[in-house]
């Protein structure tokens, strides 16, 4: 019998703003659209964030026994740089400052998004659509909501009638916002601009002679407005009306609340059961972001090769620093946090090692059925994985316990710990046990500080062939040496 028929899974609902029971509109199925990445620049820590949280969900909602068809998709295509229709199309923007094309900027970052999750070992999504691939099914809804009426065209561009949708549905549910605040606090339109209302926003614009990412449309060349392309995805791949939709705090107004109107629009049903945000990696208290420039690059976190950290940390631990926060708080990250974070991560994948060399007896002092149950609690209330971690240390003072001879278990309870320890641990939390982390980056940074001990004596002693053979050598082995006032430090790529 499958896992999600005795566990019963709760999740917060943003749309509603309650806890409500999880079930999908068809039993044993679940249908999961989340916004991806924007692919002009190196994803940062914060987006990984995101994606992290909804590869666990993805994880727990499979480990549950359910068929799920999770859709991620790539935005390549129509995300301006200011959210509100203005501005350049962030792709065609760094295509045109680096002087290649704009298909080039997203292979370069489709690839690094790509390489990224693979090291914190995601799993891949079952669909991962583009927006360009999907141009014809945008221009069809658009056609669509212009039939209903809830959209007019202008010079080559369609919008959508905020104001009309709103009489008819409710603009707003999502983000809890009242159309008429909306319209009293925003300024009045220019003469310049073409909507009716600054509510209303861009389904497909016209593209300027200069524009280089252009398709043909029955209102002229032209390219999708940006919340369009999720609304053509998550239709086509998982209907009208699916389970779950995800993404990041900071896209439920207004990228999520458009959504909801343009599929309100065209088909007349609301189109997601649940609506699930992601919160916000802050660095320094302030959000991670790449506008700002107030973000870190994993590769600089796996490599130590940045100025925040005092050393590298591994993709596990990192994973492991984020899975200690639940999904919908703010979470910072510090060096501190990440040491901690380090410390702990070892603690566990040292206890999941020793499951195999644990002694059976004939009865348990601990009860592990009940703390599985524990485990399963906790990741039922909206997947609580700080809580879980609580408990799979209590778990791991057990394993100790046993291991010291303090602590008797059984044969049985002995597999079913190990089964449910591995389970959360690699299955839904995504951990790996891998050897990169922890004490051999310790072994490491050793070695190297002795290499770069031996250089400076070489130096000292006008030895520059060796100096130079030290630093060349460990160049080709991906580490690089910086030299300094204060002294040689080193960064490590690949
Ligand atoms: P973008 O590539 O800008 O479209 O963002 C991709 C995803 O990352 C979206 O779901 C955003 O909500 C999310 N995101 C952006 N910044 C952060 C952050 N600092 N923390 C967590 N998620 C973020
Ligand atoms: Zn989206």
């Amino acid at each position: 019998m499958q896992l999600y028929k005795t566990q019963n899974l709760i999740v917060y609902n943003s749309l509603t703003s309650t806890k409500e029971p999880f079930q999908p509109i068809n039993e044993g199925h679940v249908g999961m659209y989340v916004c991806g990445p924007t692919v002009y620049s190196n994803v940062h820590l914060g987006n990984c964030r995101t994606f992290m949280s909804f590869d666990m969900i993805f994880r727990y909602l499979r480990h549950l026994g359910y068929k799920v068809r999770y859709v991620r998709n790539i935005t390549d295509a129509g995300h301006l740089e200011d959210d509100l229709d203005e501005g350049e199309d962030k792709i065609a923007k760094k295509a045109r400052l680096e002087q290649i094309e704009p298909m080039e900027v997203v292979q370069r970052y489709t690839v690094d998004f790509h390489n990224i999750l693979q090291k914190f070992n995601f799993l891949p999504p079952s669909i991962e659509p583009t927006a360009t691939g999907h141009i014809i099914e945008q221009i069809e809804i658009i056609k669509d909501i212009l039939d209903k009426g809830y959209a007019y065209e202008i010079n080559g561009s369609v919008y959508f009638d905020v104001k009309k949708f709103n009489e008819a549905f409710e603009y707003g549910k999502l983000s809890g916002r009242k159309l008429e605040d909306m319209i009293s606090n925003t300024r009045e339109l220019t003469a310049q601009d073409e909507k009716k209302s600054p509510q209303d926003f861009a389904l497909w614009k016209k593209a300027e002679p200069q524009h280089i990412m252009r398709w043909p449309s029955p209102w002229g060349d032209g390219f999708p407005g940006w919340h369009l392309e999720c609304t053509a995805m998550s239709t086509k791949y998982l209907g009208e009306r699916f389970d779950i939709h995800g993404g990041g705090m900071d896209l439920k107004f207004p990228h999520h609340e458009c959504e909801i109107a343009q599929a309100e629009a065209s088909n007349g049903q609301a189109p997601v059961k649940y609506w699930l945000h992601a919160n916000m990696l802050t660095l320094n208290g302030k959000k991670m972001a790449k506008s700002t420039g107030n973000n870190i690059l994993p590769d600089e976190i796996f490599s130590g090769d940045n100025t925040i950290l005092s050393k590298a940390f591994s993709p596990s631990v990192v994973r492991f620093f984020m899975m200690q926060a639940h999904y919908t708080s703010i979470l910072d990250l510090s060096n501190e946090a990440l040491l901690a974070s380090e410390k702990g991560y070892q603690r566990l994948m040292e206890a999941v090692n020793d499951l195999n060399k644990l002694n059976t007896d004939s009865t348990s002092d601990f009860d592990v059925k009940a703390w599985k149950q524990k485990c399963y609690d906790a990741m039922n209330d909206d997947f609580n994985t700080p809580i879980l971690i609580a408990n799979l240390f209590e778990g791991v003072k057990h394993i100790n316990l046993i291991k010291e001879g303090k602590e008797k278990i059984s044969s049985e309870d002995l597999r079913l710990l190990n089964e449910s320890m591995t389970g959360f641990v690699f299955d839904v939390l995504g951990l790996e046990n891998k050897n990169d982390s922890g004490k051999d980056m310790e072994k490491l940074t050793g070695v190297v500080d002795l290499l770069i001990k031996l250089r400076n004596e070489a130096r000292a002693n006008k030895d520059f062939g060796t100096s130079d053979k030290i630093r060349d050598q460990l160049a080709a082995l991906g580490i690089q040496l910086k030299d300094s006032k204060e002294g040689t430090t080193f960064s490590m790529s690949g």
